[in-house]
């Protein structure tokens, strides 16, 4: 199995917010993409893990995904150890990803930046061949590393290494966003305070980076690495 877009976000409901766009984009063109939750999201102040879990599924159905998985590693408390990358390799090496995208390499959660990390080492590792013999467990997959990984991003404003325009899409990202019902449309001053603010806040920062390449809206990624291209005509 060989998928375009493995996205992982640390809770349910980060890849949409930040990068919901470029999945839906790429599922429209007949790419594959599956979602990876490192956590349930029981920290969170609303809802509970089994609401979250049927939005995120219901949120997986309205995009197209291929997949939807989850890791549980513990809302609040993800760590970038070795038991860790290795489950992240495991799914790494089942999908096959040409590219991965992870959460921003520094934000407003802590889980955020320890999901960034985790993800962007396993990664690396995931291609290599030796891991199974330091694994010290059953570990039959082939090595694969991915062409690329790219970090969205989500609460703290950044400066995006490569904006991707989502204009086309970007309604459906909106709406696929507010199945996140018990996150952005349950309590009342929630739902005051809660949606508008927020829904307003993603809303702008697309404008913001639509706006630096002269289009209606766009997602914005950082590189750990020198983004290529194979001539400049390519890039808008
Ligand atoms: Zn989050």
């Amino acid at each position: 199995m060989k998928v375009d877009i493995l996205a992982f976000g640390a809770h349910p409901d980060d890849v949409e917010c930040a990068a919901g766009g470029v999945l839906i984009s790429s599922i429209l063109d007949g790419g594959k993409v599956v979602v990876v939750d490192l956590t349930r999201g029981e920290m969170g102040t609303f809802g509970d893990t089994e609401t979250r879990q049927q939005e995120a599924l219901l949120a997986a159905e309205h995009m197209g995904l291929f997949a939807r998985r989850n890791l549980d590693l513990g809302d609040g408390r993800i760590e970038n150890s070795f038991s860790n990358r290795l489950k992240v390799i495991q799914i790494i090496r089942e999908y096959k990803p040409k590219i991965i995208l992870a959460n921003a390499i520094s934000d407003r959660h802590p889980d955020h930046k320890n999901a960034a990390e985790l993800v962007s080492q396993a990664s690396f590792l995931s291609g290599l061949k030796k891991l199974s013999d330091v694994a010290n467990e059953e570990y039959l997959q082939e090595p694969w590393r991915p062409s690329a990984v790219y970090h969205y991003i989500q609460d703290y404003f950044l400066k995006p290494d490569v904006v991707i325009d989502i204009s086309s899409v970007f309604e459906k990202k909106m709406e696929t966003i507010k199945l996140f019902r018990s996150q952005f449309l349950t309590a009342d001053d929630h739902q005051a305070n809660g949606i508008l603010a927020l829904m307003g806040q993603i809303e702008a920062t697309n404008k913001i980076f639509g706006r630096a390449i002269n289009v209606n809206y766009a997602e914005g990624f950082t590189s750990e690495r020198y983004i290529g291209a194979k001539n400049f005509s390519s890039i808008i």
